[in-house]
Protein backbone atom coordinates (compact mmCIF):
# COMPACT_ATOMS: atom_id res chain seq x y z
CA UNK A 1 0.00 0.00 0.00
CA UNK A 2 2.91 2.34 0.59
CA UNK A 3 3.82 2.58 -3.38
CA UNK A 4 0.24 3.94 -3.62
CA UNK A 5 0.95 7.40 -2.33
CA UNK A 6 5.03 7.35 -3.53
CA UNK A 7 3.34 6.81 -7.14
CA UNK A 8 1.27 10.03 -6.58
CA UNK A 9 4.02 12.00 -5.33
CA UNK A 10 6.05 11.07 -8.32
CA UNK A 11 3.36 11.84 -10.42
CA UNK A 12 2.89 15.21 -9.00
CA UNK A 13 6.30 16.33 -9.43
CA UNK A 14 6.27 15.21 -12.83
CA UNK A 15 3.66 18.15 -12.98
CA UNK A 16 5.48 20.62 -11.62
CA UNK A 17 4.63 20.01 -7.59
CA UNK A 18 7.17 21.32 -5.56
CA UNK A 19 7.28 18.39 -2.07
CA UNK A 20 8.92 19.28 1.54
CA UNK A 21 9.48 15.55 2.71
CA UNK A 22 10.09 15.98 6.64
CA UNK A 23 8.47 19.18 6.95
CA UNK A 24 5.59 18.99 9.17
CA UNK A 25 3.00 21.94 8.81
CA UNK A 26 3.31 23.58 12.48
CA UNK A 27 0.92 26.66 12.45
CA UNK A 28 -1.36 28.46 9.91
CA UNK A 29 -1.48 32.50 9.06
CA UNK A 30 -5.00 33.22 9.08
CA UNK A 31 -6.17 37.01 8.18
CA UNK A 32 -9.69 38.55 7.53
CA UNK A 33 -10.12 36.69 4.61
CA UNK A 34 -9.51 33.08 5.44
CA UNK A 35 -5.92 30.95 4.96
CA UNK A 36 -3.09 32.88 4.26
CA UNK A 37 -0.32 30.75 4.54
CA UNK A 38 1.43 27.61 6.44
CA UNK A 39 4.15 28.38 8.57
CA UNK A 40 6.97 25.51 8.26
CA UNK A 41 10.73 25.47 10.05
CA UNK A 42 11.83 25.09 6.16
CA UNK A 43 9.96 29.17 6.44
CA UNK A 44 6.22 30.85 5.50
CA UNK A 45 4.36 29.05 2.67
CA UNK A 46 2.28 32.13 1.23
CA UNK A 47 -1.33 30.00 0.19
CA UNK A 48 -4.59 31.05 -0.02
CA UNK A 49 -5.89 27.61 0.19
CA UNK A 50 -4.88 24.45 2.24
CA UNK A 51 -6.03 20.82 2.36
CA UNK A 52 -5.89 19.08 5.59
CA UNK A 53 -5.38 15.57 4.86
CA UNK A 54 -3.19 14.38 7.60
CA UNK A 55 -4.27 11.64 8.57
CA UNK A 56 -4.45 10.54 12.30
CA UNK A 57 -3.72 14.55 12.76
CA UNK A 58 -6.39 15.76 10.57
CA UNK A 59 -8.00 17.25 13.71
CA UNK A 60 -5.12 18.80 15.13
CA UNK A 61 -4.63 20.60 12.05
CA UNK A 62 -7.98 21.42 11.54
CA UNK A 63 -7.55 22.92 15.19
CA UNK A 64 -4.74 24.73 14.21
CA UNK A 65 -7.05 25.87 11.41
CA UNK A 66 -9.66 27.10 13.71
CA UNK A 67 -11.64 24.38 13.00
CA UNK A 68 -13.14 21.08 14.25
CA UNK A 69 -13.17 17.91 12.70
CA UNK A 70 -15.32 15.16 14.41
CA UNK A 71 -13.07 12.07 13.51
CA UNK A 72 -11.15 9.53 15.48
CA UNK A 73 -8.12 7.96 14.64
CA UNK A 74 -8.61 4.22 15.41
CA UNK A 75 -6.46 1.41 15.49
CA UNK A 76 -6.64 -0.93 12.53
CA UNK A 77 -4.67 -4.57 11.97
CA UNK A 78 -4.22 -7.16 9.93
CA UNK A 79 -2.06 -10.45 9.72
CA UNK A 80 -0.21 -12.55 6.69
CA UNK A 81 0.22 -15.93 7.06
CA UNK A 82 3.60 -17.80 5.64
CA UNK A 83 2.03 -19.61 2.50
CA UNK A 84 -0.25 -22.09 2.73
CA UNK A 85 -0.59 -24.81 0.30
CA UNK A 86 -3.46 -24.76 -2.41
CA UNK A 87 -4.26 -20.89 -1.09
CA UNK A 88 -3.80 -19.11 -4.92
CA UNK A 89 -4.79 -15.44 -6.26
CA UNK A 90 -8.41 -17.09 -8.10
CA UNK A 91 -9.28 -17.38 -3.89
CA UNK A 92 -12.07 -14.07 -3.85
CA UNK A 93 -11.74 -11.80 -1.35
CA UNK A 94 -14.44 -13.22 1.51
CA UNK A 95 -16.10 -10.53 3.77
CA UNK A 96 -18.26 -12.56 6.98
CA UNK A 97 -20.18 -9.45 7.67
CA UNK A 98 -22.03 -11.02 10.91
CA UNK A 99 -17.95 -11.08 12.30
CA UNK A 100 -17.01 -8.05 10.75
CA UNK A 101 -14.09 -10.22 9.25
CA UNK A 102 -11.99 -10.17 5.85
CA UNK A 103 -10.34 -12.72 4.10
CA UNK A 104 -8.18 -13.01 1.24
CA UNK A 105 -5.31 -14.24 -0.57
CA UNK A 106 -1.89 -12.78 -0.07
CA UNK A 107 1.15 -13.63 -1.16
CA UNK A 108 0.83 -17.79 -1.25
CA UNK A 109 -0.94 -17.18 2.11
CA UNK A 110 -4.15 -15.65 3.65
CA UNK A 111 -4.81 -12.29 4.92
CA UNK A 112 -6.72 -11.75 7.92
CA UNK A 113 -8.37 -8.55 9.23
CA UNK A 114 -11.38 -6.94 10.38
CA UNK A 115 -13.14 -4.81 13.17
CA UNK A 116 -13.10 -5.75 16.84
CA UNK A 117 -15.93 -4.27 18.94
CA UNK A 118 -13.70 -2.31 21.16
CA UNK A 119 -10.96 -0.86 18.92
CA UNK A 120 -8.09 0.95 20.25
CA UNK A 121 -8.56 4.63 19.81
CA UNK A 122 -5.79 7.67 20.14
CA UNK A 123 -5.74 11.04 21.16
CA UNK A 124 -3.21 12.33 18.28
CA UNK A 125 -2.79 15.22 21.17
CA UNK A 126 -1.36 12.44 23.47
CA UNK A 127 1.10 11.43 20.72
CA UNK A 128 5.09 12.30 21.05
CA UNK A 129 5.76 15.09 18.32
CA UNK A 130 7.51 12.94 15.30
CA UNK A 131 5.85 9.73 16.48
CA UNK A 132 5.85 7.23 13.29
CA UNK A 133 2.45 4.88 12.52
CA UNK A 134 5.23 2.42 12.77
CA UNK A 135 5.63 2.75 16.75
CA UNK A 136 1.98 2.22 16.96
CA UNK A 137 1.65 -0.89 19.99
CA UNK A 138 -0.06 -3.85 18.02
CA UNK A 139 -1.95 -6.91 19.43
CA UNK A 140 -2.49 -10.32 17.72
CA UNK A 141 -4.78 -11.48 20.20
CA UNK A 142 -7.72 -9.01 18.82
CA UNK A 143 -6.67 -10.74 15.33
CA UNK A 144 -7.09 -14.41 16.88
CA UNK A 145 -10.16 -13.30 18.73
CA UNK A 146 -11.50 -12.72 15.12
CA UNK A 147 -9.85 -15.95 13.44
CA UNK A 148 -11.93 -17.49 16.25
CA UNK A 149 -15.16 -15.80 15.42
CA UNK A 150 -14.96 -17.52 12.40
CA UNK A 151 -13.46 -20.79 12.88
CA UNK A 152 -16.82 -22.27 11.10
CA UNK A 153 -16.03 -20.46 7.85
CA UNK A 154 -12.37 -20.47 8.19
CA UNK A 155 -10.70 -23.74 10.04
CA UNK A 156 -7.70 -22.71 8.72
CA UNK A 157 -6.49 -20.50 11.17
CA UNK A 158 -7.14 -23.02 14.10
CA UNK A 159 -4.24 -25.33 12.66
CA UNK A 160 -1.46 -24.70 14.87
CA UNK A 161 0.91 -25.42 11.90
CA UNK A 162 -0.25 -22.06 10.47
CA UNK A 163 2.56 -19.14 10.95
CA UNK A 164 1.93 -15.58 10.63
CA UNK A 165 4.61 -13.89 8.23
CA UNK A 166 3.37 -10.65 8.87
CA UNK A 167 1.22 -8.50 11.14
CA UNK A 168 0.96 -4.87 10.67
CA UNK A 169 -1.69 -2.32 11.73
CA UNK A 170 -2.01 2.08 11.32
CA UNK A 171 -3.99 4.60 12.41
CA UNK A 172 -7.12 5.59 10.11
CA UNK A 173 -9.69 7.90 11.21
CA UNK A 174 -13.35 7.36 12.19
CA UNK A 175 -16.75 9.23 11.69
CA UNK A 176 -19.60 8.76 13.66
CA UNK A 177 -21.41 7.65 10.61
CA UNK A 178 -18.41 5.73 8.52
CA UNK A 179 -18.73 8.13 5.86
CA UNK A 180 -15.79 9.83 4.13
CA UNK A 181 -15.21 13.53 5.46
CA UNK A 182 -14.18 15.73 2.28
CA UNK A 183 -15.01 19.59 1.79
CA UNK A 184 -14.70 22.78 2.96
CA UNK A 185 -13.72 23.46 6.79
CA UNK A 186 -16.85 24.89 8.05
CA UNK A 187 -16.03 28.48 9.30
CA UNK A 188 -12.05 28.88 7.78
CA UNK A 189 -11.91 30.54 4.47
CA UNK A 190 -9.68 28.42 2.03
CA UNK A 191 -9.24 25.42 4.76
CA UNK A 192 -10.48 21.99 3.15
CA UNK A 193 -10.35 18.68 4.48
CA UNK A 194 -9.61 15.26 3.50
CA UNK A 195 -10.84 13.22 6.30
CA UNK A 196 -12.42 10.22 7.89
CA UNK A 197 -10.59 7.77 5.65
CA UNK A 198 -12.89 4.67 7.55
CA UNK A 199 -10.39 2.44 6.92
CA UNK A 200 -11.12 2.84 3.49
CA UNK A 201 -9.01 5.40 1.93
CA UNK A 202 -6.53 4.10 -0.01
CA UNK A 203 -9.31 2.40 -3.08
CA UNK A 204 -11.19 6.02 -3.35
CA UNK A 205 -8.23 8.46 -3.27
CA UNK A 206 -7.73 9.12 -7.25
CA UNK A 207 -11.70 9.54 -7.64
CA UNK A 208 -12.23 11.84 -4.29
CA UNK A 209 -8.35 13.82 -4.99
CA UNK A 210 -9.71 14.62 -8.46
CA UNK A 211 -13.38 15.82 -7.06
CA UNK A 212 -11.29 17.67 -4.73
CA UNK A 213 -8.99 19.40 -7.12
CA UNK A 214 -12.45 20.44 -8.92
CA UNK A 215 -14.47 21.83 -5.69
CA UNK A 216 -11.40 23.64 -4.78
CA UNK A 217 -10.52 25.41 -8.56
CA UNK A 218 -13.77 24.77 -10.07
CA UNK A 219 -16.13 25.52 -6.84
CA UNK A 220 -17.85 22.47 -7.34
CA UNK A 221 -16.85 18.85 -7.10
CA UNK A 222 -18.08 16.59 -10.71
CA UNK A 223 -19.14 13.76 -8.51
CA UNK A 224 -22.34 14.58 -5.57
CA UNK A 225 -20.03 14.50 -2.28
CA UNK A 226 -23.15 15.84 -0.25
CA UNK A 227 -23.67 12.65 1.35
CA UNK A 228 -19.48 12.99 2.48
CA UNK A 229 -19.58 16.45 2.83
CA UNK A 230 -18.10 18.25 6.24
CA UNK A 231 -21.67 20.50 5.78
CA UNK A 232 -22.94 17.63 7.47
CA UNK A 233 -21.22 17.97 10.66
CA UNK A 234 -21.41 22.31 10.40
CA UNK A 235 -22.53 23.65 13.63
CA UNK A 236 -22.87 20.51 15.68
CA UNK A 237 -21.21 20.08 18.73
CA UNK A 238 -20.20 16.29 20.37
CA UNK A 239 -18.75 15.82 23.56
CA UNK A 240 -15.51 13.40 23.53
CA UNK A 241 -16.81 10.90 25.09
CA UNK A 242 -19.78 10.55 22.87
CA UNK A 243 -17.75 11.21 19.49
CA UNK A 244 -15.68 8.06 20.74
CA UNK A 245 -18.46 6.11 21.18
CA UNK A 246 -20.23 6.99 18.14
CA UNK A 247 -17.07 6.31 16.45
CA UNK A 248 -16.63 2.97 18.35
CA UNK A 249 -20.12 1.49 17.10
CA UNK A 250 -19.16 2.97 13.65
CA UNK A 251 -16.26 1.01 13.51
CA UNK A 252 -17.54 -1.81 15.28
CA UNK A 253 -20.46 -2.43 12.62
CA UNK A 254 -18.62 -1.63 9.48
CA UNK A 255 -19.91 -4.07 7.68
CA UNK A 256 -23.72 -3.15 8.41
CA UNK A 257 -23.16 0.75 8.01
CA UNK A 258 -24.97 1.05 5.05
CA UNK A 259 -27.94 1.51 6.93
CA UNK A 260 -26.85 3.77 9.70
CA UNK A 261 -29.13 6.95 10.02
CA UNK A 262 -27.89 10.10 8.01
CA UNK A 263 -24.78 11.94 10.30
CA UNK A 264 -26.59 14.69 10.80
CA UNK A 265 -29.21 12.80 12.44
CA UNK A 266 -26.43 10.87 14.38
CA UNK A 267 -24.92 13.85 15.54
CA UNK A 268 -28.26 15.77 16.83
C1 LIG B 1 -4.11 -2.49 8.37
C2 LIG B 1 -4.79 -1.54 7.43
C3 LIG B 1 -5.40 -2.02 6.28
C4 LIG B 1 -6.04 -1.15 5.40
N1 LIG B 1 -6.62 -1.65 4.27
C5 LIG B 1 -7.19 -0.80 3.38
C6 LIG B 1 -7.77 -1.30 2.17
O1 LIG B 1 -7.75 -2.50 1.90
N2 LIG B 1 -8.32 -0.39 1.32
C7 LIG B 1 -8.36 0.93 1.59
O2 LIG B 1 -8.88 1.69 0.79
N3 LIG B 1 -7.84 1.43 2.73
C8 LIG B 1 -7.26 0.60 3.63
N4 LIG B 1 -6.74 1.09 4.79
C9 LIG B 1 -6.91 2.50 5.11
C10 LIG B 1 -5.88 3.37 4.42
O3 LIG B 1 -4.57 2.98 4.80
C11 LIG B 1 -6.15 4.81 4.85
O4 LIG B 1 -7.48 5.12 4.49
C12 LIG B 1 -5.23 5.78 4.16
O5 LIG B 1 -3.89 5.51 4.46
C13 LIG B 1 -5.58 7.20 4.60
O6 LIG B 1 -4.78 8.05 3.86
P1 LIG B 1 -4.55 9.53 4.31
O7 LIG B 1 -3.64 10.12 3.28
O8 LIG B 1 -5.84 10.19 4.61
O9 LIG B 1 -3.80 9.42 5.73
P2 LIG B 1 -2.37 8.87 6.05
O10 LIG B 1 -2.00 7.76 5.12
O11 LIG B 1 -2.37 8.59 7.52
O12 LIG B 1 -1.41 10.08 5.72
C14 LIG B 1 -1.44 11.26 6.49
C15 LIG B 1 -0.11 11.95 6.29
O13 LIG B 1 -0.16 13.24 6.88
C16 LIG B 1 1.12 13.49 7.44
N5 LIG B 1 1.03 14.56 8.44
C17 LIG B 1 0.53 14.49 9.70
N6 LIG B 1 0.66 15.67 10.32
C18 LIG B 1 1.24 16.51 9.43
C19 LIG B 1 1.65 17.88 9.49
N7 LIG B 1 1.49 18.63 10.59
N8 LIG B 1 2.25 18.42 8.38
C20 LIG B 1 2.42 17.68 7.26
N9 LIG B 1 2.06 16.38 7.15
C21 LIG B 1 1.48 15.82 8.23
C22 LIG B 1 1.52 12.15 8.04
O14 LIG B 1 2.91 12.11 8.25
C23 LIG B 1 1.06 11.20 6.95
O15 LIG B 1 2.07 11.01 5.99
C24 LIG B 1 -6.09 0.24 5.68
C25 LIG B 1 -5.48 0.73 6.85
C26 LIG B 1 -4.85 -0.15 7.71
C27 LIG B 1 -4.20 0.40 8.95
Amino acid sequence: PSELPIGYCRAAEKLGTVLLPHTPAEGFEIGAHGVEGVRTRRGTIATRVVVDAAGAWARLIALGLGGSLPVVPTRHQLLITEPIAGVTPEFPIARVIDANVYVRHERGGLMLGGYEPDPMQIDPAALRPGFDVAELPLDIEVLWRLARSVSEQFPIFQDPAIRVAEHRGGLPTMTVDDRYLAGPLPGVAGAWVMSGCCVGGLSVSPALGEAMAEWILDGAPGLDLSEISTARFAGYQLDETELRERCRHAYATHYRAGGEAPASDAVR
